[in-house]
């Protein structure tokens, strides 16, 4: 299982959503608006499918458009 991510649109930090899944779950789950607290800056928001990513490890993350997953290495580290 892999964590649920969005990112602080005020820190930009990495926020865990509380939710976890794994591949197949989450490209076919039908999530709709999700609030979390933020653990980077304190507020809540609101996110959407779209706005997150999978955590798969410290080293490679994938985010989410739409229907694939693109790697970046903007992302590593
Ligand atoms: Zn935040």
């Amino acid at each position: 299982m892999a964590r649920v991510m969005i990112e602080c649109p005020s820190t930009g930090e990495p926020i865990f959503t509380g939710m976890t899944f794994d591949w197949p779950s989450f490209e076919n789950v039908k999530i709709g608006q999700k609030q979390v607290r933020c653990s980077s800056c304190g507020e809540d928001h609101k996110w959407k499918r779209p706005d997150a990513y999978l955590d798969l490890s410290s080293h490679t993350k994938c985010i989410i458009f739409g229907r694939g997953c693109e790697f970046s290495e903007d992302l590593i580290g």
